[in-house]
């Protein structure tokens, strides 16, 4: 359960916090599905999430951290304690705020954990950067990004990003002056491997990520950029709510190619469906639930591994309560 005093902190010490209470993960995930959020914060900059992670540390309340939500299935009964949204700000026209800032320095962007990875890859290429083109049109968040290692087109987050600046969690109550400890992961620290990270492995919050890039002619990058799009709009159904490919790549597959060969594409559970498009993605068609993702889900790791012997893992995240 929230405790209401953790909002009640926030509110005081940030006047204007945006807090919503009972906020439904339809309104916040790619996928359109998922319970209430008991409350959803959106933190403006650093120290308002700094704050809000040792408020609810001193009160015992548990912390979800969400990016953009486009590689999340939350669960019917959605999310107990607080869920931090580190994205774009609401209150703001723009959308900018210090976590979803962007700053250049040479070959180098600093981009906040809330800047959407395509905002960070179009700052790249305008400014004659190459080495974000293929992964510029994964729609996360910087953060999400650099959490899942995410790739696409033979890049990935793993080839560009440096160092990743993060707030350590720990869920011990303590001093409440305390203020989560700042780390920074570099190199081999990062431990970066197909779709994990050393950030992952010990649920640190991300806050900045560190790109080095190499020069190029910016009408090359555009050109790349733009190709890159193309096929993803071709491939991919874009305009289905869903959270991308819904499992991961066996080594040396394709899930799509193994789910569409056993003859999946177009299968349905409730409002839950294979995609006749691309049979990697879930798609919700309408009113899905979780519960039909996930039934659906089995089914699929069910019947490829009955056709090919593999067993798919799932890619995206899921999280929160089954209805109580
Ligand atoms: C149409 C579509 C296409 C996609 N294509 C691709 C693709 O080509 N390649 C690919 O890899 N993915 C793809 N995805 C999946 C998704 O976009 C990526 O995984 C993305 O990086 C997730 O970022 P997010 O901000 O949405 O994170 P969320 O989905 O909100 O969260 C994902 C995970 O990251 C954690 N997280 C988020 N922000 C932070 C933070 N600041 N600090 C710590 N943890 C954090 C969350 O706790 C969660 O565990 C696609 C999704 C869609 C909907």
């Amino acid at each position: 359960m929230m405790h209401p005093e953790v909002t009640l902190r926030i509110r005081e010490r940030f006047p204007g916090a945006a807090i919503f209470e009972r906020e439904p993960a339809s309104r916040w995930t790619t996928f359109r599905i998922g319970g209430p959020a008991d409350a959803l914060y959106i933190p403006r900059d650093e120290n308002e999430l700094a704050f809000a992670l040792d408020a609810a540390r001193s009160s015992r309340v548990p912390v979800t951290i969400i990016g953009n939500g486009s590689n999340l299935l939350v669960r019917d009964g959605g999310i107990r304690g607080l869920t931090i949204r580190v994205a774009g700000h609401p209150s703001r026209h723009d959308g900018q705020t210090a976590l979803a800032g962007l700053t250049i320095d040479g070959g180098r962007i600093i981009a906040g954990a809330g800047a959407s990875l395509s905002a960070a890859a179009r700052l790249a290429a305008d400014a004659g950067l190459t080495g974000m083109e293929p992964i510029g049109g994964i729609p996360g968040t910087v953060g999400g990004a650099a959490l899942m290692n995410a790739g696409a087109y033979g890049g990935e987050i793993s080839l560009v990003a440096t160092a990743v600046y993060a707030l350590a969690r720990d869920d011990t109550p303590g001093d409440p002056s305390d203020r989560p400890e700042p780390i920074v992961f570099k190199g081999n620290g990062l431990a970066f491997r197909y779709r994990g990270s050393a950030m992952m492995d010990c649920g640190a919050v991300i806050t900045r990520v560190e790109f080095t890039l190499k020069p190029d002619d910016p009408a090359l990058i555009a050109e790349r950029a733009a190709d890159y799009a193309r096929r993803r709009k071709s491939k991919q159904p874009l305009s289905e709510a869903s959270a991308g490919s819904f499992f991961k790549r066996p080594p040396g597959q394709f899930a799509g190619a193994l789910i569409e060969s056993a003859g999946l594409k177009g299968f349905a559970v409730g409002g839950a469906m294979v995609s006749p498009m691309h049979a990697g993605f879930i798609i919700n068609k309408g009113g899905a639930t979780a519960r039909d993702v996930l039934a659906l889900k089995d089914e699929i790791i069910r019947r490829v591994f009955d056709h090919s012997g593999i067993t798919l893992e799932p890619e995206v995240r899921v999280i929160g309560d089954d209805p109580s």
